[in-house]
């Protein structure tokens, strides 16, 4: 549930004079801290769930062997645990950033639909692979969150990129979900369609957190209210 590829790479740009990297790491931990605080989410490695094991062995089956990066590139969000991948810190941190912005609306999901309706709407509802449109459904606020974050992050032209725009679309259409939405069309007119209301209505730019401390300053770094 909630399993998703990384993203499309992030340039490091973020408004104002400090290194980008630096300001970057600061926003995603500063992010970690809040989310740990405030909703109880835990990001754990990948390598050290049983169960993350047991889902690349379905993947497998269920994609003849088309999906095979689920350990290794990929992140999941069962409940309010977000599984990443072990080589998790060596990612940019604005990707950091990005994929959890993704994940933490696939927690409130599972919050708002409890397990068992999670597994039903994610995996089965009303079929498993094709116009899933359950899975498509939770999958796309997730990518709705991640329009609104990389817009916040890197800028307008970052969100509007032709780039992102495609990793979007053929993760709904490939393998990646299991073809959880083959008319590709369809949803590069949801993402033309967000794009217009974030160019009348812009998501604030994050501001990071005052320099070297991501402790105490973690309420300048919000999520979007625009998820879920
Ligand atoms: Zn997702």
């Amino acid at each position: 549930m909630g399993e998703d590829p990384p993203l499309p790479g992030v340039s490091g740009q973020v408004q104002g004079a400090r290194p980008p990297h630096a300001a970057h790491e600061a926003i995603y931990r500063a992010y970690v801290e809040a989310l740990t605080r405030d909703e109880r989410i835990v990001v754990l490695r990948k390598g050290e769930s049983r169960f993350c094991r047991l889902i690349d062995k379905a993947l497998r089956v269920l994609t003849l062997g088309k999906q095979d990066r689920f350990l290794t590139s990929y992140t999941t969000t069962l409940g309010r645990r977000i599984y990443v991948p072990d080589d998790w810190d060596r990612y940019p941190a604005g990707e950091r950033y990005l994929v959890l912005r993704h994940e933490a609306v696939h927690v409130r999901q599972f919050r708002r639909l409890t397990w068992p309706g999670m597994v039903l709407v994610y995996l089965f509802l009303p079929v498993p692979m094709g116009f899933a449109a359950g899975r498509a459904w939770l999958e796309w606020e997730g990518y709705r969150e991640t329009l609104v974050a990389t817009w916040q992050l890197e800028g307008r032209a970052a969100a509007r990129s032709p780039a992102l725009e495609n990793h979007i679309a053929e993760r709904f259409s490939g393998a990646d979900y299991a073809w959880m939405w083959v008319a590709e069309g369809m949803v590069r007119r949801a993402i033309a369609r967000t794009l217009r209301s974030l160019e009348k209505a812009p998501p604030p730019p994050l501001e990071w957190p005052a320099a070297g401390v991501a402790e105490g300053s973690v309420a300048r770094v919000r999520p979007s209210s625009t998820s879920g």
